[in-house]
């Protein structure tokens, strides 16, 4: 096996805060009657950010509240990957400044920085900020809820924010997110990620083993690191000289690469420093599956058996024009080097039906691929254009929306016969489970995930992050069913 270094002296948290940050989050008296409620749309990395944004609230005296009737200030972290996505959230804008005329309304995340002062115009919103710059949220509260300005916008992306020194709020007892890199350079034609997130920056690796460190002394069962592109991370504040390697057959659009500590090295103390807990991570790219990241996680029990492989497209001609720098046999080799170096491994995926230009034998080149790779999950959608990006700006949304609805039924069809046959065979086995709450359906009376995160639900006594290990009686094609043993 090859040598990952580890980082054996490691700072304490305190090191890590930056003066500036607390004097720049002001307290000012005037702030500390206010109560705030904040919603959260998308993914998990905004979840991680809520945690972040609560974090600054609560350092400038602001206190949260259950419902947004009570707020003073109601924030909503926003996502922008699909229309239908936005849409959602215009429609709680609406309801919201319906329901509480009292409240000030800030829009955070990605649609905050796509849409920017148009949410002002439109009077969806009286404070916009974008996610590299919640840290000046207090002053932009301060200026609009006390000091009488209509409003207050600012969505300046950063090229070195990683909220590194700030410890997120959490609520969850077993499990936590910890983002380890932001942003994305990788510009796939179809996606507005880096133009809402801006360009990909990584976290000190020290600041994230001493979250870790923190999290595992407090008894957190399982840890999902996160980033856009949570793969390529570079640490290039550390003396580590590592360079970029990207997965054999891959390559990308963006080709100077800092050296630095890489995603092997980080994988691997992390695995050190949280022995007793569940290490995961999303979400990767397929680029960056160099072989010492798959022999770390081969290294490590600690470090579950489960990898997100984005495929979007299974034709080389599509993958090309979506700036996927692979061809499809390039994707299967990786699939098959990863089933055979991990065993048991569970493999999870991103599909988009009817992207630009997308014939029918391109769509088969897709169904294809998901037949062989068999996926034990899969993320599946109807191609929905976003302005700014590469497609919007050069290429046609050519494929009918009965056509697109037609493929990604296909694409769903295909991929729930495979998971049912797959938990099929998982009926009669052991399953080792970490309980995350009580059942909700059924006579069930706990449910959890198993190492693979498959949903599973049993019987018997229980408690919150418990390792259970229970028979397989029955499944359907995402939940596995037991019995005690
Ligand atoms: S890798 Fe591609 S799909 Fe993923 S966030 Fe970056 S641009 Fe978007």
């Amino acid at each position: 096996m090859r040598h990952f270094s580890r980082i054996s002296h490691i700072p304490p948290l305190s090191q890590f805060i930056n003066p500036v940050l607390n004097s720049a989050i002001p307290v000012p008296e005037k702030l500390t009657d206010l109560k705030y409620y904040l919603q959260t749309y998308g993914c998990a990395m905004n979840e991680n950010d809520s945690q972040i944004v609560s974090s600054i609230l609560h350092s400038a005296g602001l206190k949260s509240t259950d419902t947004s009737d009570k707020a003073d200030l109601v924030l909503i972290n926003t996502c922008s990957i699909r229309e239908k996505a936005e849409q959602k959230v215009k429609q709680r804008l609406h309801e919201l400044l319906k329901q509480n005329k009292r409240a000030k309304i800030a829009v955070l995340g990605c649609m905050a920085e796509r849409l920017k002062s148009s949410l002002l115009e439109e009077k969806l919103a009286h404070i916009v900020v974008g996610p590299d710059s919640y840290r000046a949220l207090p002053k932009l509260v301060e200026a609009v809820m006390c000091d009488g300005k209509k409003n207050a916008i600012d969505v300046q992306l950063s090229l070195e924010e990683t909220y590194a020194d700030i410890t997120p709020v959490r609520n969850n007892e077993i499990s936590a997110f910890i983002s380890i890199m932001r942003g994305c350079n990788n510009m796939c034609s179809f996606c507005v990620v880096p133009f809402t997130r801006g360009r990909e920056r990584s976290r000190p690796m020290a600041s994230i083993l001493e979250e870790v460190k923190l999290l595992h002394s407090k008894g957190i069962k399982e840890i999902t690191l996160l980033g856009q592109n949570v793969n390529s991370y570079c640490d290039t504040t550390s003396d580590s000289v590592n360079s970029h390697e990207n997965t054999p057959g891959f390559s990308e659009l963006f080709k100077s690469r800092p050296s630095g500590a890489r995603f092997a090295q980080l994988l691997a103390n992390v695995a050190e420093e949280a022995p007793n807990s569940r290490i995961r991570f999303t979400s990767p790219h397929p680029k960056d599956f160099p072989q010492e990241v798959l022999d770390v996680m081969k290294a490590y029990p600690n470090l579950c058996k489960q990898v997100h492989l984005p495929l979007q497209s299974g034709s080389d001609r599509i993958l090309y024009s979506m700036r996927r720098y692979h061809t499809q046999q390039a994707y299967l080799d990786l699939a098959e080097r990863i089933r055979n170096e991990l065993p048991g491994v569970a493999l999870s995926t991103d599909v988009i039906a009817g992207f630009c230009g997308e014939t029918e034998e391109d769509h088969q080149e897709t169904l294809k691929v998901l037949r062989t790779v068999r996926f034990e999950q899969a993320y599946m959608f109807a191609y929905s254009m976003r302005s700014k990006t590469h497609a919007f700006n050069a290429m046609q949304d050519d494929v009918k929306e009965d056509v697109k609805k037609g493929r990604l039924a296909e694409i769903i069809e295909v991929v729930k016969e495979i998971q049912k046959e797959i938990n099929q065979k998982e009926i009669g086995k052991t399953v080792k489970v970490m309980v995350d709450g009580p059942a909700l359906k059924g006579n069930w009376d706990w449910t959890g995930r198993t190492e693979q995160n498959k949903r599973t639900f049993g019987k018997g006594s229980w408690k919150l992050g418990q390792d259970i290990e229970a028979r397989v009686v029955s499944a359907s094609s995402q939940t596995l069913f037991t019995e005690e043993l």
